[in-house]
This record gives structure tokens, C-alpha cells and sequence, in this order.
């Protein structure tokens, strides 16, 4: 898998159980930045998992992340990781900086309204695939819980009604964008035999 967020890896290893042995970066000695330069998830996705392809000569899967909130017209979006520090809130990936700037936005906002899409690219023998993975919910007025990462403690999910870092981490897997999207991996993985 093209990332180094050890988050990541472990709720994907968990879904995935011992069916696969899923490697990160670092185990294939990859310790470069990866370009993520395209407008669109997809188009991010399929970047890393080509650069991997291409330069380590491994079969890849890589995803890409953004929450859509509709008071902010479906920003941030791609934006999703740096929107902190892209309105002078902190650094990149500094989820309280997210956190705290997202609040501040919607703080007279109607619609409360957001999604988190997650895209996953397969390069498997020659071949490229997407995965989409949707989880519909709300932005909180405060954070609460503290399992997770991210935005975890103030985007609930609609069939939750609570925010995803109070739920734990098997609950999480089976709703979440990612989960989702990675349980169309897997069944696809699992079909080929
Ligand atoms: P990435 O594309 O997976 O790196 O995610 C982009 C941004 O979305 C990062 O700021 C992550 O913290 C956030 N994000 C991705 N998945 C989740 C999640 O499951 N919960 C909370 N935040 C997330």
C-alpha cells in the first residue's frame, strides 16, 4: 500500500485479516515523496500507485482521502489534509489545525452536511482499477471521543449518530469510506482465483 500512515495500515490489515500481508513504503525501502499533484481523488489514487509500480516493480494499491462539505461547496476536498494551515490555522496535517478550522467555518453554517469519499487504485498485472468508498454524515459543534485520526472526533456518520472516535475500531472499518472502498478491493481481489 503507497502510504506511510501507520493508521492506515492497521485498520487495512485488520479488514483484510490474514488474507494478504500488505506492505507499506518503508518495507519496500520506499522513502521518497510520492507527486500528488492532480485536481481530482482518483487522479491522486492512480498517481501513487503508478510511481510505485513504475519504480519498485510491486503491485500497488494506493487511496486518497477528502471530506466534501456541502456549506463549503464540497471543499476541502482534495484539501482535505493541508486546510488548517491553508487558512493559517497550523501545519500541514496537524489534525487539531483541521479540526479548529473547520469549526470556525461552519460556525453560522445552515447544513452541518458532509461526506467523506475515499478513492482506491489497484495496479495489479499491468492492469489499473478504482474502488469508491462514501460514508454520508454530519460536522459536530465539538469534538468528542478520542479513538481514530483525522477528523474522527467531529464527523459522525448518519447511521451512527455519534462521531467516529467513539465508535471502535471494527465498527469504524465496516461503515467508513475507506472501509467500504476496501471491501470492494477485497471482493474483487477475492473473485480472481
Ligand atoms: P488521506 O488522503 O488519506 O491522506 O486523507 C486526507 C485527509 O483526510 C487527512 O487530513 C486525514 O486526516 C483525513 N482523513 C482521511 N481518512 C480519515 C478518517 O477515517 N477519519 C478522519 N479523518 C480522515
Amino acid at each position: 500500500m503507497a502510504t506511510n500512515n501507520e493508521h492506515k495500515l492497521r485498520e487495512i490489515r485488520q479488514i483484510l485479516g490474514d488474507l494478504y500481508e500488505v506492505k507499506g513504503l518503508k518495507e519496500i525501502g520506499c522513502n521518497e515523496d510520492i507527486p500528488e499533484t492532480c485536481e481530482t481523488l482518483e487522479g491522486n489514487a492512480l498517481q501513487k500507485a503508478r510511481y510505485v509500480n513504475e519504480h519498485y516493480g510491486v503491485d500497488c494499491f494506493a487511496d486518497d482521502t477528502g471530506l466534501e462539505v456541502d456549506a463549503l461547496e464540497g471543499a476541502p476536498g482534495i484539501y482535505t489534509a493541508r486546510f488548517g494551515q491553508m487558512n493559517g490555522y497550523g501545519d500541514s496535517h496537524d489534525s487539531d489545525a483541521n479540526i479548529a478550522c473547520l469549526l470556525d467555518k461552519l460556525q453560522d453554517a445552515e447544513s452541518r452536511r458532509a461526506r467523506f469519499r475515499t478513492v482506491i487504485a489497484l495496479i495489479q498485472n499491468g492492469e489499473e482499477h478504482l474502488f469508491e468508498g462514501i460514508v454520508e454524515g454530519e460536522i459536530l459543534k465539538e469534538r468528542t471521543g478520542t479513538d481514530g485520526f483525522g477528523y474522527d472526533p467531529i464527523f459522525a456518520p448518519v447511521e451512527a449518530g455519534v462521531s467516529f472516535a467513539v465508535m471502535g475500531p471494527a465498527e469504524k472499518n465496516r461503515i467508513s469510506h475507506r472501509g467500504r472502498a476496501t471491501q470492494k478491493l477485497v471482493a474483487y481481489l477475492q473473485n480472481q482465483d
